[in-house]
């Protein structure tokens, strides 16, 4: 059984971390991680705006450092960018002044109000230090695009069949996940569509606890 969302008793040892955002609309939040790149932010810049879906980016500071052109597309299309480090370090192998420091030294290429650590793995310490600068954001359903394990079509069934309302959708725009990407991307937009799914990104969405409809959808 693979695991679809980090474990719940992490969610309370740690208060203030976003895992998803509950309303009663329909309403899900896709994310990207690890872009951009070239070779894939583009194709999925382009399929998000055929569709009129907007999402939030966790991009790596030195990926928007080296393609500073796609950075600028995401945010003319009114998507939202989120700090995921510099450079994808692991929290629980990194000591917290370091890791603060390079997400401090991506947020000089991102400009971000919302962090995500790679991996979803973060020390305590290292959550207390960020969360007063960041809005925290991990995730409840991943689409384990990024495993060489998973086929293409069980990438799509893992969104289309666990999805719920609120839930936070973890893809990445990166060249390991591209082949369940490719497949499974314009698929489950568009069975999310048909099925009555909205989209919104981060920056737009309330955190847990302040979350009410009329934020939502005024
Ligand atoms: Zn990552």
């Amino acid at each position: 059984m693979l695991n679809l969302s980090p474990p719940r008793w992490v969610a309370r040892l740690v208060p203030g971390i976003t895992w998803h955002i509950p309303n009663c609309a329909n309403e899900v939040y896709l994310t990207f991680d690890d872009g951009p790149t070239a070779a894939v932010t583009p194709w999925v810049l382009a399929e998000l705006s055929a569709r009129g879906v907007k999402a939030t980016f966790f991009c790596l500071g030195r990926n928007a450092e080296r393609y500073p052109d796609i950075m600028a597309q995401i945010r003319a299309g009114g998507h939202a960018v989120g700090n995921h480090t510099y450079s994808h370090l692991k929290g629980f192998a990194t000591p917290t002044a370091d890791y603060y420091h390079d997400a401090a030294l991506a947020n000089t290429f991102l400009h971000a109000s919302l962090f995500r650590p790679p991996y979803g793995r973060i020390t305590v310490d290292q959550m207390r230090m960020l969360s007063a600068r960041y809005r925290v954001v991990l995730w409840s359903l991943l689409s384990m695009d990024y495993s060489r394990h998973v086929t293409p079509a069980r990438c799509l069934q893992f969104v289309t069949r666990h999805v719920q309302s609120g839930d936070v959708i973890v893809f990445h725009d990166s060249l390991k996940a591209e082949r369940n990407l490719r497949y499974a991307l314009p698929r489950a937009l568009d069975w999310m569509l048909a099925n009555g799914y909205s989209f919104a990104t981060l920056a737009e969405a309330a955190p847990v606890g302040i979350l009410t409809p009329a934020l939502l959808h005024p």
